[in-house]
């Protein structure tokens, strides 16, 4: 598909097809992005009155919560608000039930699944409003690098909704906007040879997926002495998880383009993204970000939990919503001109690779995926040991004696394959890392420690 094609037609009519206004969100953005610091916070405070008066108004779990906490919506400062509402986590909002959700949001509710960055799984939905905007901030950040809407987009991938692109539909939707997945789960020799290949022949402008996916794609390529000679392939674009440094090199050396770093997650959305000076821009027209220590919200500079409001979700409101994540907000402004405001991301979600005894290595969603996807588990910590043998801790939720260590381990045997020793253990509970952060993979197998090292560098950074 040519990309002009792509952008003006076919990209707006999908869009007014299925009802969003993702074209209108990207060109307010587009302008708002400049505006000053103080402007975007009022344009934060009206759209975090409006939310907060919505919740108060339509969802029955931020009722209570307001009342509970002696908030008149219509009466208050939304921001000191803001402050007086408990913080929400994963457990609450499935406590919750049908009570954090507004059902009649315009277009209609969208489920989604996610296990984040605690391996806890979480059911969630998104309406119209929310998709446009997290689209429009995404879009956004393409054109920070030169790259468009429409323009050919290579995706190293790994959730098995979107790899189960066998569907027609999928496919279609895939060529019309000019988006080609490959599979960051399988990362054998011969797979990147010809992931390799197809790139050459796909020519994108954008490449997309974990970094430490693509680092490992862009060191095989250069063992084989294979030379990126693509021209208008116009950045890098990584998240997911913690890009290091050593990545971003290796990635930048390779490809010769900048890596450009996302923070967010499926149920936060998009929160946060490097502009081309490498400062982290929050997304703040579209999310409130929050730095919580020791219970209170702590001024730039400090390190704490990353909390976020986003302020255009209205089906399933997210106030004060914990990340799990470690950052902190950064004082002053951008040279590049924008006015929105920056932090950095201390520890994001860190994950390890898995490594099989022929080499080949398995990006770790390749098992958390399947994890998630088992009904009964709470949480999970997959270790690899140093001679490749898995051990597997599982906490069962209380409705699920059904899942057994067996069962557990037939999931995830084709991960492995048969010469890998693979042991489950059910457990009581599974202790969070000296971080605070439950790392549900560790790996140290051959390749593993140069991850861990890395990420215990950063921990108090
Ligand atoms: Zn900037």
């Amino acid at each position: 598909m040519i990309p002009f094609v792509a952008r003006h037609l076919i990209c707006p009519l999908h869009e007014r097809l299925i009802g969003r206004a993702s074209f209108r969100a990207l060109r307010e953005l587009q302008r708002s992005q400049w505006d000053a610091p103080a402007d975007l916070r009022n344009l934060q405070r009206a759209k975090l009155a409006a939310l907060i008066e919505h919740a108060e108004r339509h969802v029955p779990f931020y009722s209570r919560r307001l009342r509970d906490a002696g908030v008149d919506a219509a009466l208050v400062d939304h921001f000191d608000a803001l402050q007086r509402l408990p913080l929400l986590d994963k457990a609450q909002i499935t406590a919750a039930e049908n009570d954090i959700v507004w059902h009649d949001a315009p277009g209609g509710l969208h489920a989604h699944n996610t296990g984040g960055s605690t391996g806890e799984p979480l059911r969630f939905y998104v309406d119209r409003r929310r998709q446009a905007y997290d689209q429009a901030a995404r879009a956004r950040t393409h054109r920070w690098f030169g790259a468009d809407v429409g323009d050919r987009e290579a995706y190293l991938w790994g959730s098995p909704l979107e790899v189960r692109g066998t569907d027609r539909v999928k496919q279609l939707r895939d060529r019309l906007f000019n988006h080609r997945l490959f599979d960051a789960f399988n990362m054998a020799p011969e797979k990147m040879d010809a992931y390799l290949d197809a790139l050459a022949r796909f020519k994108p402008a954008c490449l997309f997926g974990y970094p430490s996916s693509l680092a490992l794609l862009a060191e095989h390529a250069r063992s084989k002495g294979k030379v990126w000679s693509t021209a208008g392939l116009r950045a890098v674009f990584v998240t997911g998880e913690v890009c290091y440094p050593h990545d971003r090199q290796v990635i930048e050396n390779y490809f010769g383009v900048p890596v450009a770093d996302g923070y967010g997650s499926r149920e936060g959305g998009f929160i946060a993204h490097q502009c081309p000076l490498g400062e982290m821009h929050i997304m703040a027209e579209n999310v409130i970000v929050e730095i919580i220590n020791a219970g209170r919200c702590v001024p730039a500079g400090e390190t704490g939990e990353i909390v976020i409001t986003h302020l255009d979700a209205y089906a399933m409101p997210f106030i004060r919503y914990r990340t799990g994540d470690r950052g902190r907000l950064k004082p002053g402004r951008c040279a590049c001109g924008r006015g929105l405001p920056l932090m950095d991301v201390v520890q994001g979600r860190a994950t390890d690779l898995l490594h099989l005894p022929d080499g080949t290595v398995k990006h770790a969603l390749s098992v958390i995926y399947p994890l998630r996807a088992m009904p009964g588990i709470k949480r999970f910590r997959v270790t690899q040991h140093e001679d490749f043998a898995v051990t597997v801790d599982v906490v069962r939720d209380d409705r699920a004696e059904r899942i057994t260590p067996d069962a557990v381990a037939d999931r995830l045997r084709p991960v492995f394959g048969a010469d890998v020793g693979l042991r489950v253990d059910l457990v009581d509970r599974i202790a969070p890392a000296g971080s605070g952060k439950y790392r549900y993979v560790v790996s140290h197998a051959a390749g593993g420690a140069r991850h861990i090292a890395e990420e215990g560098m950063k921990i108090d950074a």
